[in-house]
């Protein structure tokens, strides 16, 4: 291992990964840091890709479950409504396999893994980055906060914080038996997630049932073991294993303005880049750190300070406008009868396109594509 990377990026989580694999294969020295010992341990997502991460992106074919076609969206008195893709919408990775997958092409690239090291603290000065790891000091050009929800490195640079979450808590299991093709099914009740969704995640070899909600709203733990009484008539758990717990964080206040200065940059969750309405980070994961690849080649490759400009969650802000106030209505349909009646409508005809919008909709992370700075600019005008 060397003491001194061009790029230090704290957290291996789907964001980190990716990030490092971009700036790896593109020749930049990369320390990739994470606080776990294996990146198959305390997963917190239920892997739902949608069918843009999975057409943009090579997701390994291995490490995906069948495709889903299928939702249910239930009302609080359990009354569904069918909606069905002609696409395929809908896949569940298999996170650990996948994380540990682009580690390999991480490594393979050249980058170089510190598992099982937090970090703790850094210094800036004389155009160098000392950071403070558990294991250890290590000298770094740029350093990339990819450490989720709450993160310190955030806090540490000085860029803006996430102030709004809901919280997550799903078990998954295996040999469960539900009727029909693999299938969402998405609860709404105040109760037991208020301000988002009860979900099952069912693609016929692994099931996730899981609450999210506002922490303040609700006790999690409880309300995934009411979630899964009330559900007894429709999904069959009497001979699955339940094979994992996973629980978590998610911002859900859009992407933050403040993401990025000369020190470092904030990618993930890190960053807010979340759907503020499906609470949905995987993709913007993929496209926020392949963004902030090319931005942080192109600074290295230059050392122009104005190219970090392009990096800023005011280009993004403005596409989330409608799903923030989605959002915040969200946040305050706290009456059954309320959610009811909503249901109700959106099974009418002209309201059932709006359902179908949100599930099937291909509206997710905005890609940016605009050559960045003179360096890129070359690289496109000599294609
Ligand atoms: C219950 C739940 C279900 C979800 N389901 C979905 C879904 O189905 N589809 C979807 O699109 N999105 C889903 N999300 C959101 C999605 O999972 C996240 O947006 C995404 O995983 C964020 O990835 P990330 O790499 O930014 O952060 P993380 O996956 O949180 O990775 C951060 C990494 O940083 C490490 N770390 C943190 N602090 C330190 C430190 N000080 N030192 C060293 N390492 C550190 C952590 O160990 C971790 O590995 C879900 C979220 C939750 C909580």
């Amino acid at each position: 291992m060397r003491t001194s990377y061009d790029v230090t990026i704290i957290g291996a989580g789907l964001a980190g990964l990716q990030c490092a694999r971009l700036l790896a294969r593109q020749g930049i020295s990369v320390l990739l840091v994470d606080r776990k010992n294996s990146l198959d341990q305390k997963i917190h997502t239920t892997g739902v890709f949608v069918r843009r991460t999975l057409v943009d992106f090579d997701l390994p074919e291995d490490c995906l479950g069948p495709p889903i076609k299928h939702v249910s969206l239930y009302s609080p008195a359990l009354r569904p409504m069918e909606l069905v893709s002609q696409h395929d919408e809908f896949r569940i990775g298999r996170m650990g396999q996948l994380y540990q997958r682009y580690l390999q092409q991480c490594l393979l690239a050249g980058a170089d893994w510190l598992p099982q090291t937090s970090y703790l603290s850094h210094s800036a000065g004389n155009g160098k980055i000392t950071l403070r790891l558990s294991s250890g000091s290590v000298i770094t050009r740029y350093l990339i906060g990819a450490d989720g929800a709450r993160s310190r490195v955030a806090r540490d640079l000085q860029l803006e914080q996430n102030r709004e979450w809901i919280v997550g808590v799903e078990s998954v299991f295996q040999g469960a038996v539900l009727d029909g093709p693999p299938r969402l099914l998405c609860f709404l009740d105040p109760k037991l997630a208020p301000g988002y969704i009860a979900w099952i995640a069912h693609d016929g070899e692994e099931t996730h049932l899981g609450v999210g909600g506002y922490p303040s709203l609700f006790e999690p733990t409880t309300a995934l073991q009411n979630f899964r009484s009330r559900v007894d008539d429709i999904i069959d758990l009497r001979k699955a294993k339940q094979i994992e717990s996973r629980a978590g964080f998610i911002p859900v206040g859009g992407v933050l303005k403040n993401i990025a200065n000369s020190t470092g940059m904030l990618i993930g969750d890190a960053a807010g880049a979340v759907s503020p309405l499906t609470a949905g980070g995987l993709d913007p994961c993929m496209r926020l750190s392949a963004f902030a690849a090319r931005v942080v080649t192109e600074y290295l490759s230059t050392g122009d300070a104005a190219v970090l400009q392009a990096y800023s969650g005011e280009l993004f802000r403005s596409r989330f406008a409608s799903r923030l106030w989605a959002r915040r209505i969200a946040a305050t349909l706290r009456q059954p009868q309320l959610l009811e009646f909503g249901c109700a409508l959106l099974r009418l005809p002209g309201f059932n396109r709006l359902a179908n919008h949100v599930f099937f909709g291909r509206g997710s992370f905005p890609d940016v594509i605009e050559p960045l700075g003179p360096l890129e600019r070359l690289r496109y005008s000599a294609r």
